[in-house]
């Protein structure tokens, strides 16, 4: 089928060669004739991001990954969206679906997978190649530094994609896929968000998430690392309840305090009016306040001014025990809760992830397309689901992008304008 102008109409065009918009290539390829489906990027080559994951060695996928490690920022719980995604995208399937384009996985600690490799550069050939190689002379297009700024439904429920520079494209099913604005300088600076409002989409508001927090931390603490468990606090109209908690090692830095433990509770950090955030840190988190007390007087009595060194890092131990003033019960609180005030987060350039985005509830889930517009849908960390680290957001957005790939693909073949 051609445009009125001549140009031809391709079946699916898929907006970001991320994660998500190279599975959706990959899974509709294997349902359509792959010549008609357009990948339109914004950079001058696919999978920038990727390179930079899991400090470049790319930890694609969780092989424990169930629904219950999402959550969502929207009103709605994230159970019933990432349950479903899960049940047509398991690890297992996931992992197979890497095995069959070359990808030996290994594990490591907490369900991680890796590719065998430990190079993310192994993994973007591998989808640029499963996603681009021709088969029979025939294979996808892919368009480089296209930066989609505005799409139009035009007549016949035709899709019109406009560029930065004025190209058009045309399609009959559009899945967008052009991330959150999370590490925004390799790519995804949250365009798509936007054309996703301009669309009639609800968008949840984006913020930084799996990023350090931003406090007064004690100039002598920068570079020290320690066990704890973070846990976040907010306070509104004057109550104070923890709203997450993460275990792990924290690292002092100037200004802000990270580790991946904090890192995963950072993108509950939302600043809406009336609330306000602190950090605490338990260093003790296996016994009671009362306990601990006891402990440290035991000690004291046994080791002298050594007591506290073999439990905790040097400049952590002395700056605890100078603002206890030599009180064992205000020292045992102070190790249970060391309390920061929330100034914010590091930025977008920092963050891991997008927390917020297209609301899920205007999702069919099932096939990821929009309850508001016909043939468009959506995959990746455009939508409103956030995991922690640890290869949950890879799992999500290459499973989204699976399934949106998969049913965009299919829904074309009842169509009139569907030729093989
Ligand atoms: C430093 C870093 C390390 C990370 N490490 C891990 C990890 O080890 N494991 C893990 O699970 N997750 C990790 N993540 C998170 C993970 O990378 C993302 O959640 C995932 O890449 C999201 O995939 P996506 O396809 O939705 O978006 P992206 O990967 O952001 O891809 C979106 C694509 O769309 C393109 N694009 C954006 N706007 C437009 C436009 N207007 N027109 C055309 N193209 C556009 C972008 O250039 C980009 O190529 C990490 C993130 C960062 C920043």
């Amino acid at each position: 089928m051609m445009s009125g102008r001549g140009k031809e109409i391709y079946y699916i065009a898929i907006a970001g060669a991320g994660a998500s918009g190279l599975a959706a290539c990959i899974e509709a390829r294997k349902h359509t004739d792959c010549a008609r489906i357009v990948v339109l990027e914004k950079n001058d080559k696919p999978a920038k991001k990727l390179y930079a994951t899991g400090n470049g060695r790319c930890n694609l996928l969780n092989k424990d990954a169930t629904f219950l490690d999402y959550s969502c920022a929207g009103n709605y719980s994230a159970r019933e969206y990432a349950e479903s995604v899960f049940e047509r995208r398991s690890p297992e399937r996931l992992r197979s679906m890497f095995e069959d384009i070359g990808i030996e996985l290994v594990e490591e600690e907490g369900g991680r997978l890796y590719p065998a490799s430990f190079q993310a550069s192994s993994v973007v050939k591998a989808l640029n190649q499963a996603a681009f190689s021709e088969i029979n002379g025939k294979s996808p297009v892919l368009i480089n530094n296209f930066e989609l700024v505005s799409v139009r439904v035009i007549m016949g429920g035709i899709f019109e994609l406009e560029s930065a520079d004025g190209r058009v494209v045309h399609a009959c099913r559009l899945i967008l896929a052009g991330g959150g604005k999370a590490g925004i300088q390799y790519g995804s600076d949250g365009r798509c968000l936007k054309i996703a409002e301009s669309l009639g989409h609800s968008v949840i508001k984006p913020i930084p998430a799996l990023v350090g927090i931003n406090c007064d931390v004690d100039e002598s603490l920068a570079g020290t690392r320690a066990r704890a468990l973070a846990r976040l606090y907010r306070r509104r109209d004057a109550a104070e309840l923890p709203i997450a908690q993460s275990p792990g090692e924290v690292q002092f830095q100037k200004g802000y305090i990270s580790g991946i433990c904090v890192m995963d509770i950072s993108g509950k950090c939302r600043f809406e009016e009336g609330s306000s955030y602190s950090l605490s840190l338990d260093f003790m988190p296996d016994l009671h306040e009362a306990e601990l007390e006891l402990k440290l007087e035991d000690r004291f009595k046994k080791f002298g001014s050594f007591f506290l060194d073999a439990l905790l890092p040097a400049k952590l131990a002395t700056m605890l025990e100078s603002r206890s003033d030599g009180d064992a019960e205000k020292l045992a609180r102070l190790i249970k809760d060391l309390r920061y005030e929330v100034k914010g987060t590091l930025g977008w350039p920092d963050a891991q992830l997008t927390s917020g985005g297209v609301a899920l509830n205007e999702i069919k889930i099932a096939t990821m397309e929009s309850l508001k517009v016909k043939d468009l849908y959506f995959a990746g960390e455009m939508l409103d689901m956030d995991g922690p680290c640890g290869g949950y957001n890879l799992s999500w957005a290459f499973a989204t992008g699976s399934i949106a790939g998969e049913c965009a693909a299919m829904s074309l073949r009842s169509t009139r304008e569907y030729k093989g």
